[in-house]
């Protein structure tokens, strides 16, 4: 998977290869789908929701450039699998899933297989988590139809959110947003698709 769909797309960034390596995705699908788990693309978790496709797990991680000491956090825990790729290389993944179950089952497994360092949250992540930032970077793995505020406010000085902005449903923009001081820099980085964000009203 690594060599084909990543590398062969131009990522070389070590510790992300490397971190993709080491997760078992096999673990993070539904035992039906587990012949599919290494193929190119997204696959259905249940709920309406998705695991992402490994290549876009790959360029959200190694465009936030993480680093061993990196406080990260993830909104749309789904399976856990960004969350897990990300903790092989940081030092604390803080990730928030709106669906209670699928929340539960991230829970379990990412607990089943001792990641110590993850801690996940059933929350409307549109607030972030307040208590813990501010953060070093944050993905979103849900498409919002603006960034959210909070999120901005609990990212540090010089920290990175990668995030997929548009409508629902349609192809969305992946928006890497910067902050430097009180200045905001945004930059649209490829055309995605990802599940809707929700919000707690929605539910
Ligand atoms: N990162 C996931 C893929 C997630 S799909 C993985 O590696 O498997 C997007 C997830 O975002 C879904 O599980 C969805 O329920 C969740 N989500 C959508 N809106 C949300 C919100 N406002 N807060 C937290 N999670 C949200």
């Amino acid at each position: 998977m690594v060599i084909t769909q990543i590398k062969a797309r131009g990522i070389y960034h070590a510790s992300t290869l490397d971190a993709l390596n080491k997760v078992p995705r096999h673990k993070f699908v539904p035992e039906s789908l587990m012949e599919s788990a290494y193929s190119d693309s997204p696959l259905s978790i249940g709920y309406g929701q998705t695991i992402s496709q490994p290549y876009i797990v790959a360029f959200m991680t190694k465009t936030i450039q993480p680093k061993k000491d990196f406080k990260v956090l993830e909104i749309g825990t789904g399976s856990g699998y960004q969350a897990a790729v990300l903790a092989h290389i940081v030092d604390s993944v803080y990730t928030i899933e709106i669906i209670e179950a699928l929340f539960v089952q991230a829970k379990k497994r990412l607990d089943d297989l001792n990641y110590d360092n993850i801690l996940v949250k059933n929350m409307d992540g549109y607030y972030g988590w307040e208590e813990k930032g501010p953060f070093d970077a944050i993905v979103v793995t849900a498409a919002a139809e603006f960034v959210p505020p909070p999120l901005i406010a609990q990212l540090k000085d010089g920290g990175k959110m990668i995030i997929p902005v548009g409508t629902p449903f349609t192809t969305q923009q992946l928006l890497l947003v910067e902050k430097k001081g009180n200045k905001i820099k945004t930059k649209n980085l490829m055309f995605v698709r990802f599940v809707p964000f929700t919000r707690a009203k929605d539910q």
